[in-house]
This record gives structure tokens, C-alpha cells and sequence, in this order.
């Protein structure tokens, strides 16, 4: 654990739950609003580059983003199934088609759009439920300020 550790960088105030989420939801890191966290659509990286927070907090981390995920397609084809109700309301004979065409799109396209949202909107909600721990704390400074090199196998364990 690093020496030199202030008692501000344990007594870190939290953002407050709409804060988190709006980073969350502007794909940016839920601790400090930075951007840049991925490198292409897909690929997120382990660490902000800008405070050093862990985004797999723990193994099998994500698994709440693919919920999120999950929750707003599901969401989206609901809407699409209600306008094909109020539709077929008012004119019995509307087709099938064009509605199923548009969900399967959806159920296809929706998933990929939303991917890196879902992760930052899921490390926000993770964060605002579990405040980071100070061994997070101090691993996060130590990959922004290059300290501690070397042994960055087995982090996780210190200071438990
Ligand atoms: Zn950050």
C-alpha cells in the first residue's frame, strides 16, 4: 500500500446518483466524467486514462451491463409492439411485415449501439451502490501516477 496516501484520496467525496448516471450515460468513467475510455466501439479499456478506476471491479463484472443491455431492447420492441397495437387499431388491416422487419433489426442493431453505453451506465450504477474501497483507491492512483510498477499481478489483494 502506498506511504503517502492523504486522507483525501480516502475521504473522496461520492457523486451524487444523477451525476453517476450522467456520465454513465454519456459513455464517460462514472468517478470522474472523463472521456476516451474506449478504442473503437467495442474494446473498453481496463482503466480510466484519467483516474485509474477499474471498470471490472470484480470477475463476471459485466454481466450487469448485458441486463442493461438486455432491458432497453426489450424496452424498445415494447414500444414498437404498442405503436403496432395502436396502428392495427385503427386500420384492421395493417401488415405484419414491416413491424417484424423493424424488431428483428432492432433486436440485431439495438444491442451493438447501445454496448458501450450499457457498460458505463452499469459501472455507474455499481459505483453509486458500492463506494469504491480505499485498496480501489489506491490501485487507481497508482495506474495514473505509474507508481508501484511491476506488480501490478495480484492487485486486487492489497490492503484486504
Ligand atoms: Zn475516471
Amino acid at each position: 500500500m502506498a506511504e503517502d496516501l492523504s486522507a483525501d484520496d480516502v475521504l473522496e467525496p461520492s457523486p451524487s446518483w444523477t451525476v453517476l448516471m450522467g456520465r454513465g450515460l454519456r459513455k464517460r468513467c462514472p468517478r470522474c466524467g472523463a472521456r476516451g475510455l474506449y478504442r473503437g466501439w467495442f474494446h473498453m479499456l481496463e482503466r480510466c486514462p484519467a483516474c485509474g478506476f477499474k471498470f471490472e471491479r470484480e470477475p463476471g463484472f459485466f454481466v450487469g451491463a448485458y441486463l442493461i443491455n438486455f432491458a432497453i431492447v426489450e424496452g424498445l420492441l415494447f414500444v414498437l409492439v404498442m405503436a403496432f397495437v395502436v396502428v392495427l387499431a385503427n386500420d384492421s388491416r395493417a401488415g405484419i411485415v414491416v413491424p417484424l422487419v423493424i424488431g428483428a433489426v432492432l433486436a440485431v442493431a439495438a444491442p451493438l449501439a447501445f454496448y458501450p453505453y450499457s457498460r458505463t451506465i452499469w459501472s455507474a450504477i455499481d459505483l453509486a451502490a458500492t463506494p469504491l474501497e480505499l485498496a480501489e483507491i489506491v490501485e487507481a492512483r497508482e495506474a495514473v501516477t505509474g507508481e508501484g510498477k511491476g506488480d501490478s499481478k495480484g492487485e486486487g489483494d492489497r490492503g484486504r
